[in-house]
């Protein structure tokens, strides 16, 4: 495994809420983060099949663009009832011609369950892919999971995307009930990044 020698590194993503959980995640280690909308980067299309093959495209995009290492994250929610839908696709769920709307995605992921006649509770997934990238070509990459249900009606105001129906495994309340600190250690961003963390940097 190759360790991150560079003290700076650009962050391949322009959600805020990835780009907000990563930067605290970075912080102990005091790499500075400059994200790729900063620099003025263009998003790449996710044009691949799998959340690996999508983060590796971003990161070595952005570290190709900005000659410095870059961290990617690739990430979604699957439901066990609907044959891990959305998956990769997540984003794509919330797409409209006025942007992404999420609220709409939620319900659409309800809307087929209760189709389906399936009973809850609905298992469901968070998965991350973590992409580093050098300059040169080279990454490495790790994943990480964050097991539980998803719920309606959706509930909580904090966080992002599929956050407000999403309850993890041993948990009453939603990662958008939760505060930002206590949802940071349960994520599938803070699991693969644990694995980061021991092969790339300590
Ligand atoms: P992508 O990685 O750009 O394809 O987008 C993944 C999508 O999955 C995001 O836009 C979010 O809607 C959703 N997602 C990923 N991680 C989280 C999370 O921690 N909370 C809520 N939604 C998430």
């Amino acid at each position: 495994m190759r360790k991150l020698t560079s003290s700076k590194i650009v962050l391949a993503s322009h959600n805020k809420g990835k780009l907000d959980e990563i930067q605290a995640l970075l912080e102990p280690f005091g790499i500075e983060c400059v994200s790729a909308g900063d620099l003025g980067l263009e998003e790449p299309e996710e044009t691949e099949t799998t959340f690996a093959g999508n983060a590796r495209l971003k990161a070595s995009f952005a570290a190709k663009a900005s000659g410095l290492p870059a961290l990617s994250d690739d990430s979604g929610i699957s439901v066990d009832a609907l044959g891990g839908a959305p998956g990769v696709y997540t984003a794509d769920w919330a797409e409209t011609p006025n942007g992404r709307d999420f609220s709409l995605a939620m319900s659409m992921v309800w809307k087929k369950l209760q189709s389906n006649n399936t009973l809850p509770p609905y298992k469901a997934k968070f998965n991350c892919v973590l992409c580093l990238s050098w300059p040169d070509g080279h990454d490495e990459i790790f994943n990480g999971i964050a097991a539980g249900q998803v719920i309606w009606p959706m509930r909580g105001k904090h966080g992002f995307g599929f956050d407000p129906m999403f309850q993890p495994d041993g948990y009453a309340l939603t990662f958008a009930e939760m505060l930002p600190a206590e949802k940071q250690p349960l994520t599938h961003r803070a699991r693969a990044f644990a694995k980061l963390v021991a092969n790339c940097i300590e």
